[in-house]
């Protein structure tokens, strides 16, 4: 089963994605913790993205298309995957759809964790909190809002895109996390 796990930053993506890695042997393919891996290593790549990264803005579609089509071909994901924050633009999602198509795949669907954009706010001050100022780069009041306007100018248009396709379920992300859990666990049951 080929996943995605959609949500505006701080819905509780990566912390769904992780708990259905391990419950359902799906690899959690996350290009937000590829490209920090790359920018840790200090790889070309990893200087190309890490001040679009750092100020919140998309690093260029080929880039992420890239190594997401490489991670997919590792043995792990024969069985598929949860996508994690990709795609981000309809042109990611294209070149989604062809890649699993040339594969002979596709995206089985495509869960949507929504949360209104002041209980983020208020999550990304708490971790500035728990962390004692360490957060991520990334990870202030001042890039979340730019973050934010980015994700409704160009993902929250994958929305529609996947509707049309009958793909899209969406799921309560403000509950507590098991219950976000239990919620897509019932999403996946019904479209098995
Ligand atoms: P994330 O950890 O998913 O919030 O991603 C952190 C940052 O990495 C984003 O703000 C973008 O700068 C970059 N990034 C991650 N995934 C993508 C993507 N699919 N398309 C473009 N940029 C991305």
């Amino acid at each position: 089963m080929n996943l995605v796990l959609f949500g505006s930053p701080g819905s509780g993506k990566g912390t769904q994605a992780k708990i259905l890695q391990e419950r359902r042997g799906l690899p959690q393919l996350s290009t937000g913790d590829m490209l920090r891996a790359a920018i840790t290593a200090g790889t070309e790549l990893g200087k190309r993205c890490k001040a679009i990264m750092d100020s919140g803005d998309l690093v260029p579609d080929e880039v992420v298309v890239g190594i997401i089509a490489e991670r997919y071909d590792q043995p792990d994901c024969a069985n598929g995957a949860v996508f994690d924050g990709f795609p981000r633009t309809i042109p990611q999602a294209e070149a989604l759809d062809a890649m699993l198509k040339n594969r002979g795949r596709k995206i089985d669907l495509v869960i949507e964790l929504k949360v209104d954009d002041a209980v983020l706010l208020q999550r990304v001050e708490q971790r500035i909190k728990e962390s004692g100022g360490v957060a991520r780069a990334d990870d202030t009041p001042e890039t979340l809002k730019n973050r934010l306007a980015v994700y409704y100018k160009n993902t929250a248009p994958l929305l529609e895109y996947y509707k049309k396709q009958g793909k899209l379920a969406t799921v309560d992300g403000m509950a507590p996390i098991g219950d976000v859990t239990a919620a897509i666990a019932t999403v996946l049951e019904k479209a098995e």
